[in-house]
């Protein structure tokens, strides 16, 4: 039998169509201005930006970037740029070695292949270095309001433990969740999501007592309030 592949995903029943519904409702209701809390000013900046924010708080990219982006201000200047400067200036961002080693080849590369400019597609985005379907996504919903889901650790356990999916792998969970939700949600759902995964569904102690989901939500070991 031939294997299926993530872009191809049944399409979700009735029921599940309806828990995702709900589930997009209460959360609107809850957020309903979602943006990056990532500084960015263009393209550019956002896509690096999210390339610094693995392992860290958006707060932590935050502090180093009017640093990183005055030094460097275009992929031109970070393409040449002399990788112990780059460090010093990340540091605190953490894995500071391995994100100056990508944040100057991703420049290299755009600098060479496209121009300096970031391409406005996710199949060429995730050919630049350092780049997955997570932060081509973010890059692509954020910069310019295309429908893009990405699927992120909290967009994962979220959708997860909600019975969304029972998938692992981001990018099958990214095509499950656009056959459940139309275009114009995709960015709205996985950016309330990733809000809704820090602030109440974290990864240690969900705060299931206090949760605007918890009567649809299909987790086992639901979290009571602390005495
Ligand atoms: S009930 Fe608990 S596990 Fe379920 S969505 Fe809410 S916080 Fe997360």
């Amino acid at each position: 039998m031939a294997k299926r592949t993530a872009s191809k995903v049944p399409p979700p029943s009735r029921e599940l169509r309806s828990l995702a519904g709900a589930v997009l409702d209460r959360l609107t209701s809850r957020y309903r201005e979602v943006n990056t809390a990532l500084d960015y000013d263009d393209a550019w900046q956002l896509l690096v930006a999210t390339v610094l924010s693995a392992q860290t708080t958006d707060a932590n990219v935050n502090s180093v970037v009017p640093a990183l982006f005055e030094r460097y201000p275009n992929p031109e200047d970070l393409a040449a740029a002399d990788p112990e400067e780059v460090e010093k200036i990340i540091y605190s961002t953490g894995y500071y070695r391995a994100k100056t080693r990508n944040i100057i080849s991703l420049a290299q590369d755009l600098d060479r292949r496209f121009d300096g400019q970031v391409p406005r597609d996710l199949d060429a985005l995730i050919t630049l270095p350092g780049v997955g379907r997570k932060t081509a996504s973010v890059v692509l919903a954020e910069v310019w309001g295309d429908p893009a889901i990405a699927v992120d650790t909290h967009v994962k356990r979220v959708s997860n433990r909600l019975g969304l999916t029972r998938s692992s792998d981001p990018k099958k969970i990214e095509f499950e969740l656009k056959a459940l939700y139309p275009q114009q949600e995709w960015a709205g759902i996985s950016m309330r999501m990733i809000q809704f995964g820090r602030d109440v569904c974290n990864a240690r102690t969900p705060r299931c007592w206090d949760c605007p989901l918890g009567d649809l939500c299909r987790y086992e070991d639901k979290t009571e309030r602390p005495d």
